[in-house]
C-alpha cells in the first residue's frame, strides 16, 4: 500500500472563517484529523463524516496526548495509507511544533504539506482593531514567547534588543508572566507609557480586551480577570484599540447562537446572525439517507399528494425521473404544510397548495421516516428518506456544551423543541435548567406553546417567523450572563 499524505494545517485563532481556502480543502480531504484544544469546535464541521477524529488537547480527565505520541500517530496513520490532517490553532509554525512534526515525518520517509494559518499575534490584534504595523507608529513586528521550558518558566528573550529594536511585539502564552514581561521591557529601556493591550479569546464571542500603558497592563488585565488564551501586544499601535475596535461594536457581538435544526436544508438565519457579529452553531446536522427508500408507488391512483419535507422533493423528483413518470401526469392536487417545501416544489415549477387539511382516502403522504403526528393521519405513505445525525456536528455540539459557549438558542418550530430536549439529554444536561440563563427564541405561538409545555418560557416569541424579526428582537434583547 502506498503511504498517505500529511497536511500540517493552520486553523487561525477563534473564528472558523479564518482558515485559508487551501486549509479547508485539505481538511475536507482528510481520513484522519488530529486537532488541538485551541482549535475552535466549529472546525469539526469541515471534517468529513467518515473521518477519524483524534483530540490531542486536554481531555476532561486532564490527560493529553504527549508530543511524541502525536507524532507517532501521524506517522502510523500516514504509513497505513491515510490522508492525515494535523490541525493547529493559528499558524502551525508559530509556537505550534510544526518543525518537530515535520522532522518525524521526514524520518519516516513520508510526504507532507505545510499549510500556513493566520497567527494569533496578528489576527488577535486585528480583531481588536490593532494593526501590528502602521506607517506613522510602527515599522517592525516580533512574535515572542511569553514562557519557556526553563525551570522558572521565564522567557529566555534578549530583552535589550526587544525593548530597543522592535516597535510592536506580540507575546504568546504570556499571561502568567505578564508582570515580568512588562518589567523586563521597562528595565531595558522601553517607555513605561508605551501602549499595551491584552486580547483574550480573540476572534470569538468571548473576546475581551484590556488596554493600558505598559507599566499598568498587568494590573489592568488582572482587574478584568483576563485569562488564557490571550495575546499581549506592546507598542504604539495598541492604543488604536480604543479608536478602531470593531468587533465589540457589532450588534450581536457576544452571542453564541445555537440554531436547532430539524432538516438538512441550509437556512438563511446563520449567515445573517454571523454578519451581525454572532457566532453560530447549526445543529444537529443531518444527511439525507435514501439507501433504504422503497421504489415509489405509482402516484396515478391518488387525487392528492401531500409532501411533508423539503428534502422529500428532490428524492421524489428523482424517483419520478427514474421511473419515467411525466410531471404532467401527477395528481392535480399537490399539498404541503411547510413553507420551505412549498418553495422547493415551486423551484421545479410545481405550484402546490399550502394547507394542513386532513387527508381523504385517496391521498398519498410523502415524507421522512419518523415524521411525527402528521404522517399518522394518512393511510397511504411513501417514505422518501431518513435523516441521519452527522457525527461532526454532534462532536462540535458536545465540545461547545462542555465549555459552555452557547448563550442563545433559536428554536424554529415545535419539532425543534423535541430535538433540543433530546440533544441536551444525550449530553447529560437537564434542558430546563440549562436554558434558564440562555436567551431562548420561539418562531411563533406554536413553538412558544411547545416550549412552555416542556417547562421553559421563551424570552422572545416572534409574531412573524422570519429572519428579519429574529434579528430585530435579538438586537433589542440584552445578553444574559
Ligand atoms: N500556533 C498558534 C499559537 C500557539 S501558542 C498561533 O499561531 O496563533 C498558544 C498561544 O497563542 C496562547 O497562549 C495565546 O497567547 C495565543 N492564542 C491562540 N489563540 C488565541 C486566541 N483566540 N486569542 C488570544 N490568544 C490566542
Amino acid at each position: 500500500m502506498t503511504s498517505g499524505n500529511v497536511f500540517l494545517i493552520g486553523a487561525g485563532p477563534g473564528d472558523p472563517g479564518l482558515i485559508t481556502v487551501k486549509g479547508r480543502e485539505c481538511l475536507e480531504k482528510a481520513d484522519v484529523v488530529l486537532y488541538d484544544r485551541l482549535v475552535h469546535p466549529l472546525f469539526l464541521q469541515y471534517v468529513r463524516e467518515d473521518a477519524e477524529y483524534i483530540y490531542c488537547g486536554k481531555l476532561p480527565e486532564r490527560h493529553h496526548l504527549r508530543q511524541e505520541t502525536i507524532q507517532q500517530i501521524l506517522v502510523e496513520k500516514a504509513l497505513a495509507g491515510f490522508t492525515v490532517a494535523r490541525l493547529k490553532g493559528g499558524d502551525p509554525g508559530m509556537f505550534g511544533r510544526a518543525g518537530e512534526e515535520a522532522e518525524a515525518l521526514v524520518k519516516a520517509g513520508l510526504t507532507y504539506e505545510m499549510v500556513p494559518g493566520i497567527t494569533a499575534g496578528m489576527a488577535g490584534p486585528m480583531y481588536a482593531g490593532i494593526p501590528v504595523t502602521h506607517r506613522d507608529l510602527s515599522g517592525s513586528f516580533a512574535a515572542v514567547t511569553g514562557h519557556t521550558k526553563a525551570e522558572d518558566g521565564q522567557p529566555g528573550v534578549d530583552w535589550k534588543s526587544l525593548a530597543a529594536g522592535i516597535d510592536t511585539a506580540a507575546f504568546y502564552m504570556g499571561m502568567k508572566n505578564l508582570g515580568t514581561i512588562a518589567r523586563r521591557l521597562i528595565e531595558n529601556g522601553k517607555d513605561p507609557a508605551t501602549p499595551a493591550a491584552v486580547i483574550e479569546w480573540a476572534a470569538t464571542s468571548r473576546q475581551r480586551v484590556a488596554e493600558a500603558p505598559l507599566e499598568r497592563i498587568q494590573e489592568k488585565a488582572e482587574q478584568q480577570q483576563i485569562k488564557n488564551p490571550a495575546i499581549t501586544i506592546v507598542g504604539e499601535t495598541a492604543a488604536l484599540h480604543r479608536k478602531l475596535k470593531w468587533l465589540e461594536k457589532k450588534p450581536l457581538f457576544g452571542r453564541f447562537v445555537w440554531i436547532v435544526k430539524t432538516s438538512a436544508a441550509a437556512g438563511s438565519i446563520a449567515p445573517a446572525l454571523r454578519s451581525l457579529g454572532a457566532e453560530v452553531l447549526e445543529a444537529p446536522g443531518y444527511t439525507v439517507d435514501t439507501r433504504e427508500t422503497k421504489p415509489l408507488v405509482s402516484p396515478h391512483p391518488f387525487h392528492r399528494l401531500h409532501v411533508a419535507a423539503e428534502e422529500s422533493v428532490d428524492v421524489l423528483l428523482n424517483e419520478l425521473k427514474q421511473n419515467r413518470i411525466d410531471l404532467r401526469t401527477l395528481p392535480d392536487r399537490i399539498t404541503t404544510a411547510s413553507l420551505r417545501t412549498l418553495w422547493k416544489l415551486e423551484s421545479y415549477g410545481l405550484f402546490a397548495e399550502y394547507t394542513d387539511e386532513s387527508p381523504g382516502p385517496d391521498s398519498l403522504w410523502i415524507g421522512p421516516e419518523h415524521a411525527g403526528s402528521e404522517a399518522e393521519l394518512f393511510s397511504q405513505k411513501w417514505v422518501s428518506h431518513r435523516l441521519i445525525h452527522k457525527k461532526n456536528t454532534a462532536k462540535a455540539t458536545a465540545a461547545l456544551l462542555d465549555n459552555d459557549w452557547i448563550n442563545t438558542v433559536v428554536v424554529p418550530s415545535s419539532q425543534a423543541v423535541h430535538i433540543l430536549w433530546k440533544e441536551l439529554d444525550r449530553h447529560g444536561i437537564s434542558p430546563v435548567q440549562w436554558l434558564t440563563n440562555k436567551t431562548v427564541t420561539a418562531h411563533g405561538p406554536e413553538t412558544d406553546k411547545a416550549l412552555q409545555t416542556a417547562g421553559t418560557v421563551p424570552d422572545i416569541t416572534l409574531s412573524s417567523p422570519d429572519t428579519e424579526s429574529l434579528l430585530h428582537e435579538l438586537r433589542n434583547h440584552s445578553l444574559q450572563q
